[in-house]
């Protein structure tokens, strides 16, 4: 690998928190270089309505929330890569951000790579039933006229049965007697004619069937507490069955020093990568910013000693309490 730039500050994902890192840096004067593997707006891509990002009144979809944030992305002079990261790790003083082909060195770096699909085993899949089925609802965007089956009873479940609904008849499986989401969801999604809603239902198995479309095996609650079998059809599935942190490219000495290159500012998380189960796009803004504040005074400091950026600079400060 040819001679590593440098930068002052690199952003691994491009989702609300790494954009709202990267516009704040920019306001500091610091210019970013902001990794990215898919489309810029993270999961917001794939949510069907958002009514608690401040500055929406009236909600807006997430495909045009995640417009606006890249709209703001781009203004703000950052510099976005398009490749996955495959590795995060230190050298001297740097941390090195290396994907497929290009290595940068970075003085700091904001992690903002958001959840992946939790991995299932549950229920089994035949291998050629996979093509039809799907962990996210961006592929789906185009299907019409179909009937495509949801697993899961969290906000993601319900938040995919509306968007998928206005196309298709959907129906989602929920496995307990209750669902887990917000009670608004559940409420519109089962006034939707085309959505069905099945509680107590567990799909053990998923092949392929008649005309290509899936065969869903489905074990249901009967009235005497015992099992009764009643198979679905449908043409696509989805797995809304929960998600982890994204964060597989860290080195495992990085995971160790992470305490404290975050107390040194060099490397500090932000958004849904550690959040839990809190896991919202404003949450996720808020800790981009906070984490571009910290980083820039870091940077001021050590320009101050002498450190900077071969590519970037580092201008004056607008001051953290702007
Ligand atoms: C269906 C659905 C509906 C939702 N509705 C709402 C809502 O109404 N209101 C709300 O506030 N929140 C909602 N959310 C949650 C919100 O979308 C997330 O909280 C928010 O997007 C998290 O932002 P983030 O930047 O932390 O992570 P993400 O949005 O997940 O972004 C992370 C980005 O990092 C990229 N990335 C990951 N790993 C790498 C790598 N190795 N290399 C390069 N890039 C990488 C990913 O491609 C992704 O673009 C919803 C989520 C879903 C799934």
């Amino acid at each position: 690998m040819r001679t590593l730039d440098t930068f002052d500050a690199g952003i691994i994902g491009a989702g609300p928190a790494g954009i709202a890192a990267a516009v704040q840096l920019a306001r500091h004067g610091v210019r970013a270089v902001v990794f990215e593997r898919e489309s810029t707006g993270g999961l917001l891509r794939t949510a069907w309505r958002v009514e608690n990002f401040p500055g929406f009144p009236g909600g807006i979809s997430g495909p045009a929330l995640a417009a606006v944030l890249d709209e703001q992305l781009r203004a703000s002079g950052a510099l976005l890569v398009r490749a996955e990261v495959a590795s995060l790790d230190r050298e001297e003083e740097f941390l090195i951000v290396r994907t497929d082909g290009r290595g940068v060195r970075c003085r700091a770096v904001i992690v903002a790579s958001g959840t992946r699909p939790r991995g299932v085993t549950d229920p089994d899949i035949a291998p050629d039933a996979m093509d039809r089925v799907f962990r996210e609802v961006d592929e789906l965007r185009g299907v019409r006229g179909g009937h495509v089956a949801v697993i899961g009873g969290g906000d993601a479940a319900f938040d995919y049965a509306m968007s998928l609904s206005e196309k298709n008849d959907v129906t989602v499986l929920v496995r307990g007697n209750s669902t887990r989401c917000l009670p608004i969801l559940a409420t519109r999604a089962r006034s939707r004619k085309r959505v069905t809603v099945r509680m107590l239902t567990r799909i053990t198995a998923v092949a392929k069937g008649s005309g290509g479309r899936l065969r869903l095996t489905s074990l249901s609650e009967g009235g005497d507490g015992g099992s009764v079998r009643a198979d679905l059809d449908a043409d696509y599935l989805v797995l809304a069955v929960g998600r982890e942190p994204d964060d597989g490219f860290l080195s495992e000495e990085l995971r160790r020093d992470a305490p404290t290159l975050g107390e040194r500012r060099e490397l500090l998380f932000a958004g849904d990568v550690v959040n839990g189960i809190f896991r919202q796009a404003s949450i996720a803004a808020g800790q981009g910013t906070h984490a571009a504040m910290k980083v820039a005074a870091m940077l001021r400091e050590n320009v101050g000693a002498g450190v900077g950026s071969e590519e970037t600079g580092v201008a004056d400060s607008q001051g953290e309490s702007r």
